[in-house]
């Protein structure tokens, strides 16, 4: 039976991959600072621990696994990244992770690594107009992301990279676009856009207004998380050993976002636009590169996923329930 570790399996995306690989038939390892908080995890062996204590690393990757997915990182949307108060947590955290659980994959010699960077590390002068984003993966340098992190995605990219080149590990690194889908943060602090529209979209009371950081002109592509989990497999499993974006080309302004999820619940709201961090001002995936390489591509449209998201949001608002405990645990 093929082996997987799964590092960030209390989280949203690595909720979702774990039992991605259960349904492919995977012994399924997890590990995280906690449990998913909306379903149970539907690994074989979850531990829960500190990624960036050696000793824990060194107990965690104890054998050769085929497949390791390295997805923890201290993250959030754009009011826990954008507004500089968790920068040195977000860096030390998050490289630290890194350099622990790639280091130990080396020593265990596992299978194949792959690392979850992000859009983020893209130069912010090439995303300052909101209709002509640039996002091609060699479009990276000269480096000057928006966010620290950004910086330490790219820093991370390049550790990952090196340990190919220096010590012959089979790496892949992925540049997420703004992933979204159900059973993730809604309503902790650490929420992103999609699941916070959902949620104030759900809250409002018809014929009232949401508010939504900035003009609402600012663009943005989503990704829905199987369509994520689809390219993350399909690159995990390719020889291609760049960078590649995995993300969505159907690029709309927040204010068209805010309203496909108003048109979804079916109310008649406005919109207030209001300071906030919003991040670049125009960012959408370059799926070149990913076609020609892996021939993949995103298969359904944007308001098929937000109709499930928003179901899903909808029913934890209306049953009461709180999204708080991911900020207890760091
Ligand atoms: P998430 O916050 O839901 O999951 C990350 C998990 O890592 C959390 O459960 C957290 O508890 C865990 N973690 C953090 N520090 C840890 C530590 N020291 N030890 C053990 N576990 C630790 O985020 P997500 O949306 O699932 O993102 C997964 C990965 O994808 C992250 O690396 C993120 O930066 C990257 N990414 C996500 C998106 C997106 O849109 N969701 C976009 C770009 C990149």
């Amino acid at each position: 039976m093929k082996t997987a570790l799964v590092c960030g399996a209390g989280g949203f995306i690595g909720s979702h991959l774990v039992k991605r690989l259960k349904r492919e038939g995977f012994w399924v390892r997890g590990v995280d600072l906690k449990f998913p908080e909306y379903a149970p995890t539907e690994a074989d062996d979850f531990l829960m621990g500190d990624l960036r204590d050696q000793r824990v690393v060194s107990g965690v990757v104890d054998r050769r696994f085929d497949e390791v997915y390295q997805l923890a990182a201290d993250m959030g949307g754009a009011g826990y990244i954008f507004t500089g108060e968790n920068d040195a947590h977000v860096m030390h955290n998050s490289a630290t992770v890194n350099l622990q659980v790639l280091e130990a994959s080396r020593k265990r010699n596992v299978g194949r690594i792959f690392y979850s960077s992000s859009a983020c590390m893209y130069p912010e002068y090439n995303q300052e107009d909101p209709l002509n984003p640039k996002t091609a993966e060699d479009s990276a340098y000269p480096a000057a992301p928006d966010s620290e992190y950004g910086w330490e995605k790219l820093f991370s990219e390049r550790l990952y990279l090196a340990y190919a080149r220096n010590h012959g590990m089979t790496v892949r690194v992925a540049r997420f676009h703004n992933i979204f889908g159900p059973e993730g943060a809604w309503d902790n602090g650490r929420e992103k856009a999609p699941a916070a529209l959902c949620r104030k979209v759900a809250m409002a009371k018809d014929g009232g207004n949401i508010e939504l950081w900035g003009d609402g002109q600012q663009t943005r592509s989503f990704l829905y998380i199987d369509e994520c989990l689809d390219g993350v497999l399909r690159l995990m499993r390719s020889n291609w050993t760049g960078p590649v974006n995995i993300g969505s080309d159907e690029m709309v302004s927040m204010d068209q976002f805010a309203h496909m999820i108003i048109g979804i619940a079916g109310k008649e709201l406005g919109i207030d636009h209001i300071e906030g961090p919003q991040g670049v001002r125009g960012r959408s995936s370059d799926n070149k590169l990913i076609a020609e390489k892996l021939g993949w591509t995103p298969s359904r449209p944007l308001s098929e996923g937000l109709e499930v998201t928003y179901a899903w949001i909808a029913q934890q608002v209306s049953s009461g329930r709180r999204d708080d405990a991911s900020l207890a645990a760091q």
